[in-house]
């Protein structure tokens, strides 16, 4: 049995286990996709000690960080199913295999939240996507639409400009959330035009995206003729297992943690974007910090002997 499972390969995940290995437990990491969320980022300027990295960078050195310790084991795969087993819980992976630990940190970030715009699932993959920074890149010369007001939407509205011809940024506010560096950014672009409070109702398109309908006429004409739609409308927290387990979620739909990330459930604990630590501010700091503190939180618990 191990002494403890971070389930997630993301940001917060990864700094547990730093915090955990160094706290001699024998830890096991266990998440779908490496890096997280944080594959996604294409160009980070918030971490501190480094004025500007690629998430995929930033990524790499947490995962070879969390696996220079012998005592951290690294697994890609699908956690299916958690329950409570004798002395700990029991993770059940898609394939059969089964992970035993005492205790649990989830650190199962979020997924992108999708607006169910008719056209939206006819066209994924076919012009909608949900990761501005990722998928701009197969836009070169042509026009886009980046729905959403926060960071997400604002920087991959930057980033999509690099390359596309055009790029539409939908908003259905008057003011962006996102931080005033990345407003800033947009600003000084010529080939980025805003559509404020307006809000997407259709995607249209004929075996492609070819379009996008509003629900407010821009420039006299309620569509534009646009090559793809980047839906960067925040995200969902991924509760699915902590859920299993009984653990308690706040109203916005995040595992409710206290400040030392518990759970209501013991030997249960949380960091990064699934939980409702920090604010519901979520960022690279904040996941880390969140990380190191559900470590500390699982070393008191063992060590207290439950
Ligand atoms: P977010 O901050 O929750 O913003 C979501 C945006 O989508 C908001 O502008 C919201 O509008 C809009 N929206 C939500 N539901 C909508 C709907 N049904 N129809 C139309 N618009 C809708 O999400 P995010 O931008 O993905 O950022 C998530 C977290 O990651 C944040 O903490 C952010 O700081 C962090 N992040 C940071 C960076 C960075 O530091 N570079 C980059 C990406 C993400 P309203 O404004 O009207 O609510």
């Amino acid at each position: 049995m191990k002494d403890v499972a971070i389930i997630g390969l993301g940001c917060g995940a990864y700094t547990a286990a730093i915090y955990t290995a160094r706290y001699k437990l024998d830890t096991v990491v266990i998440g779908e996709v490496e890096g997280g969320m944080g594959m996604s980022a294409a160009e980070i300027g918030n971490w501190p000690g480094e004025i500007e990295i690629r998430g995929p960078d930033l990524m790499e050195k947490y995962k070879a960080h969390a696996l220079s310790f012998d005592n951290v084991e690294h697994k890609v795969g699908r956690v299916e199913k958690v329950e409570k087993s004798d002395g700990g819980f029991t993770l059940s992976l898609q394939g059969g295999d089964t992970v035993e630990a005492k205790s649990i940190i989830f650190a199962t970030g979020s997924n992108k939240r999708h607006l169910d715009l008719p056209g939206e699932d006819e066209f994924a993959g076919k012009g909608v996507t949900y990761c501005a920074t990722c998928d701009a890149f197969f836009y070169r010369d042509k026009t886009v639409a980046v729905l959403g007001g926060g960071d997400s939407a604002v920087e991959g509205a930057a980033i999509a400009a690099q390359v596309a011809k055009k790029v539409y940024l939908i908003h259905r506010r008057d003011e962006f959330r996102a931080e005033p560096f990345w407003v800033d950014k947009v600003n000084e672009k010529d080939n980025i035009e805003f559509v404020l409070k307006t809000n997407a109702v259709e995607i249209l398109g004929d075996g492609k995206v070819t379009g996008l309908k509003l629900d407010t006429p821009h420039n006299g004409s309620d569509t534009l003729e646009v090559d793809g739609v980047f839906i960067e409308v925040g995200s969902i927290p991924s509760v699915e297992l902590p859920k299993q387990l009984g653990c308690e979620m706040d109203t916005q739909g995040h595992m409710k943690v206290d400040e030392a990330m518990r759970t209501n459930i013991p030997g249960v604990f949380g960091a990064g974007d699934v939980t409702s630590g920090s604010n519901h501010f979520a960022q690279f700091a904040t996941a880390a910090g969140e990380g190191a503190v559900a470590a500390n939180s699982v070393f008191s618990y063992l060590q207290s002997g439950q």
